[in-house]
């Protein structure tokens, strides 16, 4: 058994941010984990429960991709992050915001928006 989650289920996770009833898993030992998945990582618990993504996160890390590759060429420049939310650190696009004013410890809001180039869905995060 895979500890990945199928890819259907990312899909519904990213259905629940849609719906404002974002989620992460929780296994009993308190370790959070996004995307969701079947099996601790680190404790191997497989007694995982749906806990609610809190509000707002704040940007952990960022970085402002100017040449992307062909695949998503008309998103550039964009940047990515990753932010905390409670125990669980989410990697998605950052929009709304200029990438020179992006600082660490921002606080933003989860969304899904559309890749420019492709459509598919994607983590956005906007400015609280
Ligand atoms: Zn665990």
């Amino acid at each position: 058994m895979s500890e990945q989650a199928p890819d259907g289920e990312y899909d519904e996770w990213l259905d629940s941010i849609e719906d404002d009833a974002g989620y992460y898993v929780e296994c009993a030992n308190g370790h959070g984990w996004l995307p969701p998945r079947r099996i601790c990582p680190k404790c191997g618990s497989r007694e995982l429960a749906d806990e609610p993504l809190p509000d707002g996160g704040t940007v952990a890390s960022h970085t402002t991709i100017t040449v992307a590759t062909p695949q998503f060429e008309d998103d550039a420049p964009y940047v990515t992050a990753i932010a905390d939310f409670g125990p669980v650190a989410v990697t998605g696009i950052l929009r709304g915001v200029d990438p020179d004013d992006v600082a660490i410890g921002d606080t933003v809001r989860i969304e899904v928006g559309e890749r420019v180039t492709t459509g598919d869905r994607a983590v956005v995060f906007r400015p609280r």
